[in-house]
């Protein structure tokens, strides 16, 4: 492993668990951050998440398990190459996703509405949720007592409302500090790893072609170049060739100008770092052209028509469920049922979240199909 920055953040030197453990054995703190999110139960139940694409749809998509190794992977890029923790940002990478609800953001977007009068529903503050309260597999705390590191990395955005009520690390939100460097990476490495995917999975669905995305710059470069390498070469091949270019182009750029921002600040210290505005970022033309493809999968792939056929029937599948448990608790499964007398919307909004995708609509169907029993 190469040496750690010195504005890296140094296991030793974490800001420690919420409840005391004795150093571990064999690894060190992150290294056992990460080992507890991939043994826990959220975590498996990724791979029957989705992120456009609903999960039975096909097996060649991406599910928010392969997106999530995905992020680490180039999450791990870019730390590595400025001297950052890597296992930290694997750690942050793995967990990013586990407090999303079933059926990708037409599900986050229903189960916020269920929650309008009961504090909302934020798939970041849930994902913290996850990691601090809901799973259950020590006997001596709730959740996988993570270091604060991990978790500050994890609340990647939360309202001013829930930043106040979630103590330490709420408290950058409302200080205007920034995370450690290895949680702005995997934030960003978030972002090359779904916009290149769901180009690939887009094109591979056929809801969008080769000649519409060639009007987005970052990807008519990129083609351009497959292209005069590989003259005559078309398919899957073509797209892959294209694909592993950009993200290439932009983990290369992200790396540079992050580089060159971490020597402007000059910070000496994962302190520092906090009181600098964002060191890690795309150049200034990357940014642009990032921002063009993003702009091109909203209008194309996320509104396509048969995307929002997928989004109506997710969201009233959540939203049915909610109502039929919200009216009658009775219905919940038991251990929820106790919880649920103490906090009933928010009990309701933590199982439904829990769910996968098949998981919810068998469970929709199982609630209101008459032929059913
Ligand atoms: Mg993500």
């Amino acid at each position: 492993m190469t040496e750690l920055a010195p504005y890296a953040a140094h296991p030793p030197r974490t800001r420690g668990r919420g409840f005391f453990e004795p150093a571990p054995a064999g690894r060190n703190e992150f290294e056992r951050d990460r080992d507890r999110i991939i043994h826990s139960t959220a975590f498996r139940r990724l791979e029957y998440k989705t992120q456009v694409f609903v999960n039975h749809e096909g097996d060649l998509f991406r599910t928010r398990l392969t997106h999530s190794l995905e992020v680490a992977q180039i999450g791990r890029t870019i730390a590595r190459n400025l001297q950052l923790n890597e296992v930290l940002v694997e750690a942050i990478a793995l967990a990013h996703d586990l407090g999303h609800t079933p059926f990708g953001h037409a599900g986050q977007d229903e189960l916020n509405a269920c929650m309008k009068d009961h504090g909302g529903f934020e798939h970041n503050v849930q994902s913290l949720r996850v990691v601090d309260l809901l799973e259950e597999r020590y006997a001596g705390f709730d959740g996988l007592n993570l270091c604060f590191e991990t978790r500050e990395g994890i609340l990647k955005h939360c309202s001013l409302h829930n930043a106040r009520m979630l103590g330490d690390v709420g408290e950058r939100f409302l200080n205007n500090q920034r995370p450690s460097l290895e949680a702005q990476a995997a934030n960003l490495a978030d972002e090359i790893a779904y916009n290149n995917h769901d180009v690939d999975d887009g094109l591979r669905s056929g809801l969008i072609t080769l000649e519409q995305l060639s009007n987005t710059s970052l990807f008519a470069r990129h083609l351009a170049m497959a292209q005069e390498k590989y003259p005559g070469l078309g398919g899957r091949r073509l797209i892959h060739e294209t694909v592993r270019r950009m993200i290439n182009t932009l983990v290369m750029d992200l790396i540079a100008q992050s580089t060159e921002n971490i020597r402007a600040a000059a910070p000496a210290s994962l302190d520092d770092v906090r009181n600098a505005p964002p060191l890690m970022a795309f150049s200034p033309e990357l940014a642009n052209e990032q921002r063009e493809l993003k702009r091109f999968l909203h209008e194309h792939l996320y509104r396509h028509y048969q995307v929002n056929r997928m989004s109506m029937k997710a969201r009233r599948i959540v939203r049915e469920l909610f109502g039929a448990l919200f009216d009658n608790p009775t219905l919940l499964p038991p251990q929820y049922q106790e919880k649920a007398r103490t906090d009933k919307a928010r009990t309701i909004a933590d199982y439904i979240a829990g769910m996968t995708d098949r998981y919810a609509y068998r469970e929709h169907r199982r609630l209101f199909s008459i032929e059913e029993m």
